[in-house]
C-alpha cells in the first residue's frame, strides 16, 4: 500500500522539486552533464529514460544530504546560499547550478562547495567531481573577475558518516577553457550537427544507452578504460594486504598456540586467542557406507550460479 504510494507520488514530486531548483535540464548544458560523457548527456536530453522508483530514492541521497548541511551552516555566522545559479555571459545556454556558495557582504572572497555522497569513500576525488567545480569557478570568476575564489569539494559517505574534504581549487583558465570546448560540442551534438563523443568509463555499467554504444567493446580480452583501470591497480594493492594480513595472523596465532597464551599485550593492542568448535558436515564416505541401499544424490541441492574476477 505504501509502496504503490510511494510509485505513484515521488516520480511527480521529484520532477516538479527539479524543475523549481534546476529549470528544464534539456534546455541548458549544466557542469555536471559537462563533467559526464558526452554522448550520455546528449542522449538523457533527446531521448530521457524514466527512472524507478528505487533509482529516485536513490537519486535523493545527495539532497538529503544537502539539506542537513544547510541545517548546520544556518547555525554558523557565515555568508552562504545555496543552488546559487550561474549562466556563462555570451553562451547562455551554459548554466551551473552551485551547492553551497559562501561569501563576504563585498564579494571580495568566494567559496564554492560542491557536495558529493558516496557508499564507499575514494582516496582522490573523481575526476568528474573536479571537472565539474572547475566549471562553476570558471562561471564564478567571469562573473567575479576581482573576487578571490576557492573551491573545494565535500565527499559525504552516507553509510558510515565518514567525510572529506579535497580543497584549495582555484580558477583555471586553461581547465576552463577546455571544457567550455568540449561544452560547445555537446551543443553541436544536441542540435543534430555533429555526432556526440563516446568517454567510456565505470559508470557505463549504468549508462542507460549502453545497449547500442559503438564504445563499447565486447569480448574474451579488452582493454579497460582508464578509470577501471586504476580501480583493478587498488584492488591488487590490497589483495596484497589481505595476503600479508593471513600470514601475520598464522603467525602471531601459532605462537599463542604453542606457548598456551589466551591474552597476548603488545603495548596498547591486546590480542585475544579464541577457538570455535568446527561446523558439523555431512559425512557422505560414512553415509554410504552405513546406508549402501539409499541414493542420496536427489538430495544434493544446486547453489545459484555466481561469478566472481581472478587477478593475475
Ligand atoms: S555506455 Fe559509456 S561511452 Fe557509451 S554512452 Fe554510455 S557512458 Fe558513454
Amino acid at each position: 500500500m505504501i509502496h504503490e504510494i510511494i510509485k505513484k507520488y515521488l516520480p511527480k514530486i521529484i520532477k516538479e522539486k527539479s524543475e523549481i531548483e534546476l529549470g528544464n535540464r534539456k534546455e541548458y548544458i549544466g557542469a555536471s552533464d559537462i563533467a559526464q560523457c558526452s554522448r550520455k548527456v546528449v542522449l538523457s536530453k533527446l531521448n530521457p529514460v524514466e527512472h524507478d522508483v528505487e533509482t529516485l530514492i536513490r537519486l535523493q541521497r545527495g539532497h538529503l544530504t544537502e539539506n542537513l548541511l544547510k541545517m548546520i551552516f544556518d547555525k554558523t555566522p557565515y555568508k552562504y546560499t545555496t543552488q546559487m545559479e550561474l549562466t556563462h555571459p555570451d553562451l547562455p545556454y551554459l548554466k551551473a547550478h552551485l551547492d553551497f556558495v559562501f561569501y563576504t557582504k563585498d564579494m571580495s572572497k568566494i567559496g564554492v562547495l560542491e557536495l558529493k555522497t558516496v557508499s564507499s569513500m575514494p582516496d582522490e576525488p573523481h575526476e568528474s567531481w573536479i571537472q565539474q567545480l572547475h566549471f562553476q569557478l570558471g562561471l564564478m570568476i567571469l562573473k567575479y573577475p576581482d573576487a578571490e575564489i576557492k573551491g573545494s569539494v565535500l565527499v559525504i559517505n552516507i553509510n558510515t558518516g565518514e567525510m572529506k574534504e579535497f580543497n584549495n581549487y582555484e580558477p583555471n583558465n586553461v581547465i576552463f577553457n577546455a571544457l567550455l570546448e568540449k561544452a560547445k560540442k555537446i551543443k553541436m551534438a544536441l542540435d543534430g550537427q555533429i555526432e556526440p563523443k563516446t568517454e567510456q568509463g565505470f559508470l557505463c555499467s549504468s549508462c542507460p544507452y549502453k545497449t547500442d554504444c559503438p564504445a563499447l567493446i565486447k569480448g574474451e580480452k579488452v582493454e579497460f578504460p582508464d578509470d577501471m583501470k586504476q580501480r583493478v591497480k587498488k584492488l591488487k594493492e590490497l589483495v596484497k594486504i589481505e595476503k600479508e594480513t593471513k600470514s601475520l595472523k598464522n603467525e602471531i596465532k601459532l605462537y599463542m598456540e604453542s606457548i598456551g597464551i589466551k591474552t597476548g599485550i603488545a603495548d596498547d593492542i591486546i590480542v585475544q586467542y579464541q577457538s570455535r568448535k568446527g561446523r558439523k558436515t555431512l559425512d557422505e564416505k560414512a553415509l554410504k557406507e552405513a546406508y549402501p541401499e539409499i541414493d542420496i544424490t536427489p538430495f544434493y541441492k544446486e547453489g545459484d550460479p555466481y561469478s566472481f574476477i581472478t587477478l593475475k
